[in-house]
């Protein structure tokens, strides 16, 4: 069993990057992805730690795409820190974010809510930092009784201190996953807002945009949304994949490795995902390269 779909204090979780690999090791994972928002800063913690105790670690990241409506997520696999297109473009958003907070932070202000910027850089810690540290900062303060509010009140879409920020678009992300050596697969697909025949032609366009993958197995899918979504994949031919969305304290419903608890993610999966690697990607997995995308170089 695998979980393709985590994150860590690197992003928005709650747990260490070591700590998800113990929580992998225990659930019995025989590997698990490290997806944290737009950064790979929890990457090395985690190789370190899953060599240690034998897990397989596939680095990757999860990127908010541009869309029209409702909201899509793209999960990024076999990404690994270091220089290269989509890294490149990673600490770009990076900067991006850091310009949106202090904006927020000046909404605040002119509400009378009191935060510095060093006051989030101290709550995020190395990685990205975003809404769910100024919230946090803000219940701490007495500004919002809780979490929730503090988006609903303030942060969230549309809200008084709601920023948009630089995100790529889609098909930036499956090139620029390409030409890192990468694959590209869309997060859970019932997020985009659309009915089944709305969202089967825009993920067909993504398919042929070169998507690899759909998230049809999510830790929150009941049976019968995760059959629909297979039936996409399989309709597309995109790699079927899957993971929980861990996110520690802040999911608390949501375990690794078993979602809601009926979450069986087979280890089939990845051997899928990885055939679809670019065939002349390096990097430091044992696989590399190994079969790959016939006919399409990176670049
Ligand atoms: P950011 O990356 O700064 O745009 O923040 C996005 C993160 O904020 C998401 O990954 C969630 O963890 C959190 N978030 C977004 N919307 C809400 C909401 N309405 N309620 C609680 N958390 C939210
Ligand atoms: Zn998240
Ligand atoms: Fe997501
Ligand atoms: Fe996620």
């Amino acid at each position: 069993m695998i979980d393709l779909h985590t994150h860590s204090i690197a992003s928005d979780g709650s747990d260490s990057p070591a700590r998800l690999v113990a929580l992998a090791a225990g659930a019995g994972l025989s590997a698990f992805s490290l997806t944290d928002h737009d950064t790979l800063a929890g990457l090395a913690e985690a190789k370190t730690a899953a060599e240690a105790v034998g897990v397989r670690l596939v680095p990757g990241c999860e990127l908010a795409c541009e869309v029209p409506t409702g909201g899509m997520h793209v999960l990024v696999y076999f990404l690994d820190d270091g220089p290269g297109p989509l890294q490149d473009q990673l600490a770009r958003l990076q900067t991006g974010r850091g310009v949106r907070n202090v904006g927020i932070l000046r909404v605040l202000a002119e509400h009378g809510m009191d935060i510095s910027v060093a006051e989030v850089m101290a709550e995020a810690g190395d990685g990205s930092v975003g809404r769910p540290h100024i919230a946090a900062i803000m219940v701490r303060k007495g500004y919002v009784e809780s979490f929730s509010e503090a988006f609903d009140l303030w942060l969230a879409t549309g809200r008084p201190a709601y920023l948009g920020r630089d995100r790529l678009t889609a098909e930036e992300t499956i090139s620029l996953a390409h030409a890192s050596g990468a694959v590209a697969v869309l997060a859970h697909p019932t997020t985009l807002g659309l009915n089944r025949n709305k969202a089967g032609e825009f993920i067909a366009g993504l398919a042929e945009a070169g998507l690899d993958g759909l998230e049809c197995e999510y830790g929150r899918y009941p049976p019968e949304e995760r059959a629909l979504w297979h039936a996409l994949a399989s309709e597309l031919g995109l790699c079927p994949t899957g993971g929980s969305d861990y996110h520690g304290v802040y999911k608390p419903d949501l375990a690794l490795g078993t979602g809601l608890g009926d979450l069986c993610v087979p280890d089939e999966l990845l051997e899928e995902l990885e055939r679809r690697r670019p065939a002349s990607a390096g990097g430091s997995d044992g696989l590399a390269g190994q079969g790959g995308r016939q006919g399409v170089a990176p670049g």
